[in-house]
C-alpha cells in the first residue's frame, strides 16, 4: 500500500466523502487537521447498531469561544424520519449537522442517538453508521469502480454493481471507455457534478449507513440530472434517518419535520403545510 494513502485509508472506513461543503470541511487538510483535535474520550465504548432516533437537546455551538453560531437548539428525529433544515445562509445549518459525527464538539447541551450521548461513542463506530452526501464530492484519482468501493472496505463486484444501479450510474458506466474501470478524476475522465454526486450517493448506497446527512446541492445541475439525483437521494433516504440541507421545494414538502434556523436559532418548525399557514419564518423563505 502507498504510504501516502494510509492517513486517507483510515478515514476511508468511517466515511465515504470529503464533505467539502459542511461547515469547516472545505479542504481535505481541514478535516485531517480535525481529526487531530477531536478523539476518543476515555470512556468511549463502541456504538451499538443504531436504530437512528437523533436527540439534540439545548445544543449550542461556537468555532472560536467568541462568537455563537448554534443557541440552545434542541431537535428530535424519530428512527427513519426526515428532517429539513432550512434557513437563510449563514444560519448555521452546516455547522448543526457537522456536531452529528463529531467533527466539532458542543459548547453546551448534549446530542445523543438512541439515547446514548455521542460523546460517549468511539468515533469509528459513530462514523461508520452515519452517510453523508454533500455537494463537493472528494474523487481521488483512481478507477471508477475504487472510487465507489471507497463506500465499504471489502466490497464485492456484485455489492458494487447494485450501488452503481441504485445511484443510477448504469448509463454513465456504459458510455465510458473501460466502464467501471476507467481511470476518473485529473487524471482521467472528468464527471460532471451531477455524476460525481452519484458517485457519493453510490458509496453510501455500498456503506448502507442508519443515519443520513444530505447537504442539497444549490449549484445549478440540469433539470434531468436534478431529476436523477433527487431520485437516488429519495431512495437512499428511504429507512434511514435523515437529516438535508434543504434548498429544493420537493425535498421541503416530503419532509416529516421541517426546522427554520435563523442565527443559531431555531425560529420554527412544523410540516409545509402549517408553516405556509402560519406566514411569518419560513412562509418568508419559501416565497
Ligand atoms: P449556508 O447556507 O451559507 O451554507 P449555513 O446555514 O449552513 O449557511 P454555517 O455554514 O453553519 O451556516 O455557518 C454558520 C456561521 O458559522 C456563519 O457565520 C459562518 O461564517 C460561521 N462558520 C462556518 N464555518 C466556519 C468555520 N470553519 N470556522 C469559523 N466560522 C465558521
Amino acid at each position: 500500500v502507498n504510504v501516502f494513502f494510509r492517513p486517507l485509508e483510515k478515514i476511508a472506513a468511517v466515511m465515504e466523502t470529503y464533505p467539502r461543503g459542511i461547515a469547516g470541511f472545505r479542504r481535505y487538510t481541514e478535516l485531517l487537521a480535525t481529526e487531530a483535535d477531536i478523539a476518543d474520550t476515555p470512556d468511549a465504548a463502541p456504538a451499538p447498531a443504531f436504530r437512528g432516533e437523533i436527540r439534540f437537546d439545548k445544543v449550542s455551538f461556537a468555532y472560536d469561544g467568541a462568537r455563537g453560531v448554534l443557541h440552545e437548539v434542541s431537535l428530535d428525529i424519530n428512527p427513519g424520519e426526515t428532517v429539513a433544515l432550512v434557513g437563510p445562509s449563514g444560519a448555521g445549518k452546516s455547522s448543526l449537522m457537522a456536531l452529528l459525527p463529531r467533527f466539532y464538539e458542543p459548547t453546551g447541551g448534549e446530542i445523543r442517538i438512541d439515547g446514548i450521548p455521542i460523546r460517549q461513542m468511539t468515533l469509528a463506530s459513530l462514523r461508520s453508521q452515519i452517510g453523508l452526501v454533500s455537494q463537493d464530492v472528494f474523487l481521488f484519482g483512481g478507477t471508477l469502480r475504487a472510487n465507489i468501493a471507497y463506500g465499504k472496505l471489502g466490497a464485492t463486484e456484485e455489492e458494487i454493481r447494485a450501488a452503481v444501479a441504485h445511484a443510477q450510474l448504469g448509463p454513465l458506466v456504459e458510455t465510458l471507455p473501460d466502464g467501471l474501470d476507467t481511470v476518473v478524476g485529473e487524471r482521467g475522465v472528468m464527471l460532471s457534478g451531477g455524476q460525481r454526486q452519484r458517485v457519493a450517493i453510490a458509496r453510501v448506497f455500498l456503506k448502507n449507513p442508519p443515519i443520513l446527512l444530505l447537504d442539497e446541492a444549490t449549484s445549478a445541475l440540469d433539470r434531468t440530472t436534478e431529476r436523477e439525483v433527487q431520485a437516488a437521494l429519495s431512495r437512499l433516504a428511504v429507512g434511514r434517518t435523515t437529516l438535508v440541507i434543504a434548498h429544493r421545494l420537493n425535498t421541503v414538502r416530503d419532509a416529516d419535520h421541517i426546522v427554520v434556523l435563523e442565527q443559531g436559532r431555531v425560529v420554527e418548525r412544523g410540516s409545509h403545510d402549517a408553516l405556509i399557514e402560519a406566514k411569518a419564518a419560513y412562509y418568508e423563505l419559501a416565497s
